[in-house]
């Protein structure tokens, strides 16, 4: 399912806390909405099938940063 750009999803997003953010120094998050990051980052571990917004728009997959957006 799509996730849309919001207040309520860039509030849940548990990117900042997740590996791949921290080793890329990534600075934006919800990668499900958004899609690639353009810093190219390079995998150390995902936190998104933790997050709340993985259930709730029933999202499969995993590195929306590096895959691309939810569809
Ligand atoms: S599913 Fe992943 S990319 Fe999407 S908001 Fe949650 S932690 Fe961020
Ligand atoms: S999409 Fe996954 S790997 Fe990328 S920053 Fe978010 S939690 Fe980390």
């Amino acid at each position: 399912m799509k996730v849309p750009l919001n207040q309520d999803t860039m509030m849940k997003c548990i990117c900042p806390g997740c590996p791949t953010f921290q080793k890329n120094e990534l600075t934006d998050g919800t990668y499900c909405a958004m899609g690639v990051s353009e810093k190219k980052p390079e995998m150390k571990g995902c936190n998104c099938l933790s997050c709340p917004l993985y259930a709730e728009y029933n999202l499969s997959g995993a590195y929306f940063c590096i895959h691309g957006a939810a569809d």
